[in-house]
């Protein structure tokens, strides 16, 4: 076997996940770290993330012994001054629609401020209060203001701090290295196959411990705010390497994408005080979520601005819009928080926030769904709670499940954070306990070369296919018959034109035969993995008979606790469909009993 690399610790992504357990296992003591990342590692897309982290800290209680309050001029329902765990938990639940497990809920907000107060001390910048203290604002779903945020770039600064404390701690980055292959056996991740992009080269990476942080699958969709990185190759390898996936049919669009782009324009404009108004220029939301108005859950108010585009009082050239209305926050407002939303649709639409209201639609955004994981984020290999060892995930590839069907705002840079944390504690204490490094088989490279080789080399009979073409017509089927809405005949439909397209898909060559930076080969691979991961999506949501969170069929609009309350897992077959089975949710009874969800 040749070039064959060897660490403790291999992290697949360096996001925030990544960075974090990267981050602590070296501090943990383990010096033997290395991640992957087939981007620099700071253009990963947690650096796109805008509005805000969550955390109780309540900074916006009145500063002891002068009675001013922080920046908040905005006060929300009940009473502002009083923020605490409990109901960040009971509004990730409702939020959840009651599918999250509320065990892992519970260690989400427990270690939530502990997670911010450790940003802080490794000096991230952090918009302030007046007197000093983190700023916080109001987001969607959550019943206090408990976003922390750096003006509308929170992301930004969170990946520079944590991916300078991993270097500071040695670990070693494999900066635009492509993992293309998992390698599971007997339940025993042994390592992983990767590309050097910059060569072609192909390594085989042995670990005693792998962990997938390998974010989210937007990019299945034609209208997204997902970067083009965000294809799903981390849950695609686990699924073809014989894990299973979790709650693949909740996928969150969010409420405002720039129009025609799929762009995201933050929560934070609606938690700074934004407008949602239809073409009769109404604030629409009070007919759909009267009390919190557009800061209503993201999965409410992109079914309520379908609703209104569908009845005719959209916007835009093809009516398919919704206005969003800053003009009244005023120009300060607008620079100070949000800067680079004012920026984005100025260059992508030529719309000033400041002076005009700018039109918006419901973007694919987060994937809820994901590789099954425990608190710990050790993979499981099954319903009952079996291990995969030493195999982790944490991060938007991870389903553990904390956002349950549909997740709020600023939870996910908190899960991300938090999670990649005790996955990097989980793992340094695996590698102390004396873990080895599980041996291999054949020779893995070698057959992922064989697979690229036949990409680039193996006759077609004049049938080729461009693998672009298979990705842009897979993007419309989802779009069209797998969004905001779905139903059985639509989702039945999808699942018969994503088959047809793997089977073109079997004729699907590259034309660029070079080796260095070879885009045409990332991107076969990539359309491969959108197939494969999409079918999961479509069959796991054509099984779920129910409307619950971001999974809203018209054919069966009523949540069904008794029949639904559970977690779906998805194992791939050897035909490539897949087997469906269920895991039960984590429900404290006594304390957060599912209750009908309204705002
Ligand atoms: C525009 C936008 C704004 C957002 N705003 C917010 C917000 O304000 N608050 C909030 O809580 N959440 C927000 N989110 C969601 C949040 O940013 C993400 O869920 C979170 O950052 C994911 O972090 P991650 O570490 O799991 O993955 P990512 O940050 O997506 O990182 C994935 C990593 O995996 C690597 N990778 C992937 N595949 C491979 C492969 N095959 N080989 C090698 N490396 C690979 C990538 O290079 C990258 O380093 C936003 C998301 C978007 C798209």
């Amino acid at each position: 076997m040749t070039n064959i690399i060897t660490h403790d610790i291999l992290i697949v992504g360096a996001g925030l996940a990544g960075s974090w357990a990267a981050m602590t296992a070296g501090r943990e003591g383990v010096t033997d770290v290395g991640v992957l990342s087939k981007l620099h590692p700071l253009r990963s897309h947690s650096g796109a993330a805008q509005g805000g982290i969550a955390a109780v800290l309540n900074n916006n209680r009145p500063v002891p012994g002068t009675g001013k309050r922080g920046p908040l001029e905005q006060i929300p329902p009940g009473d502002p001054d009083v923020d605490n765990s409990d109901l960040h938990m009971f509004d990730t639940i409702k939020g959840s629609d009651w599918l999250g497990d509320q065990d892992v809920i519970q260690i989400l907000v427990d270690e939530a401020p502990e997670i911010l107060y450790e940003y802080e001390h490794m000096g991230c910048v952090f918009s302030r209060t007046p007197d000093g203290r983190i700023a916080q604002r109001r987001f969607g779903g959550h019943s206090s203001p408990r976003s922390n945020y750096a003006a509308d770039f929170t992301g930004h600064v969170l990946l520079h701090t944590i991916y300078e404390q991993a270097v500071k701690h040695g670990v070693k980055f494999y900066a635009e290295w492509y993992c293309m292959d998992l390698i599971i056996e007997d339940n025993i991740c042994r390592g992983v196959v990767a590309m050097d992009i910059e060569t072609g080269e192909l390594h085989t990476i042995r670990a005693k411990a792998v962990m997938f942080g390998t974010g989210g699958y937007g990019r299945a969709w034609n209208i997204t705010s997902n970067a083009t990185a965000n294809t799903g190759d981390g849950v695609a390898l686990a699924y073809n390497a014989g894990v299973p996936l979790m709650d693949m049919e909740f996928v969150q669009f969010h409420p405002t994408g720039l129009y025609g782009k799929g762009i995201l324009m933050s929560e934070a404009c609606r938690g700074e005080g934004g407008y949602l108004r239809n073409s009769d220029g109404r604030r629409f939301m009070e007919d759909y979520a009267p009390g919190l108005m557009e800061l209503a859950p993201r999965d409410l108010v992109s079914r309520s601005e379908q609703t209104e585009i569908e009845q005719g009082r959209g916007v835009g050239a093809d009516k398919k819009g919704i206005y969003l209305d800053m003009t009244h926050l005023g120009a300060e407002k607008i620079m100070e928080r949000l800067p680079q939303v004012r920026e984005l649709a100025l260059e992508f639409l030529g719309v000033d926030i400041i002076t005009d209201p700018v039109a918006i639609q419901p973007t694919a955004h987060y994937s809820m769904g994901g590789i099954p994981a425990n608190s710990d984020c050790e993979v499981l290999a099954d319903a009952d709670g079996n291990l995969v060892k030493g195999f982790y995930a944490a991060g938007e590839v991870a389903c553990l499940s904390v956002h349950g069907a549909n997740r709020l705002g600023t939870n996910s840079l908190l899960g991300a954070s938090l999670f990649g944390r005790r996955a990097g504690i989980s793992m340094a204490k695996f590698i102390k306990d004396g873990a080895k490094l599980a041996p291999l088989n054949g020779d893995p490279a070698a057959k992922n070369q064989a697979i690229i080789d036949r990409f680039k080399n193996a006759p077609v009979d004049g049938k080729e296919e461009r693998f672009s073409q298979i990705a842009k017509e897979l993007k419309i089927v989802m779009t069209n018959k797998c969004g905001v809405f779905r139903d059985d005949a639509r989702l039945r439909e999808a699942l018969e034109d994503i088959k047809a397209l793997q089977e073109r898909f079997k004729n699907a060559r590259v034309m660029d035969k070079s080796n260095r930076f070879n885009n045409d080969v990332l991107g076969i691979i990539e359309t491969d993995h959108l197939l494969t991961f999409s079918r999961v999506i479509v069959e796991s949501g054509l099984a779920r008979t129910e409307s619950r969170g971001a999974h809203s069929r018209t054919d069966h609009v009523k949540r069904n606790d008794e029949e639904w309350l559970k977690h779906t897992l998805a194992h791939l077959t050897e035909d490539g469909s897949p087997k469906l089975s269920y895991k039960s949710v984590e429900v404290y009874y006594d304390r957060f009993p599912p209750q009908e969800r309204k705002y």
